[in-house]
């Protein structure tokens, strides 16, 4: 099946005080075209820093991506000029930010921003431009959408900033849209509404979206498969069903067991002692969740677990899956 998106070996570093450390760090994945996928973890986690490895809007003179490939739609892209990416990004891949408030530009107009998009990668007049604005806000739910795209962001809510950045990131019919934390900073009624408006757009207009969050939540709602990301690496991937069902790394497990459930009665949440390493203090051998993991045996702090197909759709990177005998060998 041709993929969407393909991320092979990927490393991204950060210059800090003239030495690379990487807060991303051997990452592959794939997304299949329609297909959601969620990818969860802590802050701090490389969530962000790998979907701006994707868009390469990593900041400039600072980080960098050190290896690794990205295919999009089978063409590598990780070498592209900014001139090349600039052709790509907005038409056919699209991101959300975190925070509309500081994404959109507060001295233009709603109309300005979305229009600006559209005039760069299509061949339409201004009217026309305006036209479509006036239509994507409507789809996006804005009602009084003619009178919204002469507003600036500070008068609109929240619920309407982040309506406006998904009207920005459909404008020109992406293949891929990334949404980074899209919810994160509305209320659940809000939240639910624009997930709801996500899933449309993304059936109508056939995109493949990488959803990255910290809310298992959304998760359940959105996606087709997940992955797990960990202090720069991806400890499991699998798809939803197994994922709320069968989480294997304890890691996961820790993440699961840290949500309230309807289904399950538990006194008290779990909790995850300890914080993600930071990029100057990441374990150089061994798992680097060994200082907050539960399981920990000897040979977590010397032997690197790896990512590991262990059954069916399933992949985990934990020693406890591996053979007593392969982690001799590898010790
Ligand atoms: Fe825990 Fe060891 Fe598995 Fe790491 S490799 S998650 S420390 S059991």
């Amino acid at each position: 099946m041709n993929l969407m998106l393909e991320v092979v070996n990927l490393k991204t570093g950060f210059d800090i005080e003239g030495e690379i450390y990487h807060a991303v760090d051997d990452v592959s994945f794939s997304v299949k075209p329609r297909q959601i996928i969620g990818v969860v973890g802590e802050s701090g986690c490389g969530k962000s820093v790998m979907s701006l490895s994707i868009m390469k809007l990593l900041p400039m003179g600072i980080g960098q991506i050190t290896d690794g490939e990205i295919k999009f739609q089978g063409k590598n892209i990780e070498n592209n000029s900014n001139d090349e990416m600039n052709k790509i990004r907005g038409k056919d891949i699209s991101m959300i930010f975190q925070e509309p408030m500081t994404s959109l530009n507060p001295v233009f107009t709603i109309g300005f921003q979305i229009e600006e998009v559209m005039l760069n990668h299509s061949n339409i007049t201004k009217k026309e431009a305006r036209n479509k604005a006036i239509d994507l806000l409507k789809s996006v739910g804005i009602s009084r959408p003619e009178k919204i795209v002469e507003e600036y962001p500070h008068q609109l809510s929240g619920g309407m900033r982040q309506r406006v950045m998904i009207a920005i990131a459909i404008a020109c019919q992406p293949k891929l849209l990334i949404a980074d934390e899209p919810t994160t900073a509305l209320d659940v009624t809000v939240q639910a509404q624009i997930l709801e408006l996500l899933k449309s757009i993304q059936e109508k207009n056939d995109m493949s979206i990488i959803l990255i969050t910290h809310d298992l939540g959304v998760v359940a709602e959105m996606c087709d498969e997940v992955i797990v990301m960990y202090a720069g690496k991806i400890v499991e991937r699998t798809n939803v069903d197994n994922l709320f069902y069968n989480p294997k790394h304890p890691y996961t497990k820790l993440l699961m067991a840290s949500i309230p459930r309807i289904d399950k009665e538990v006194e008290e949440l779990a909790t995850i002692q300890g914080i993600v390493p930071s990029l100057k203090n990441m374990p150089k051998t061994g798992c680097r969740f060994v200082d907050r993991c539960p399981s920990a045996m000897t040979e977590c702090s010397t032997v690197t677990p790896w990512l590991e197909t262990i059954d069916l759709d399933h992949d985990v990177a934990c020693l406890l899956y591996k053979s007593s005998d392969i982690r001799e060998g590898v010790r």
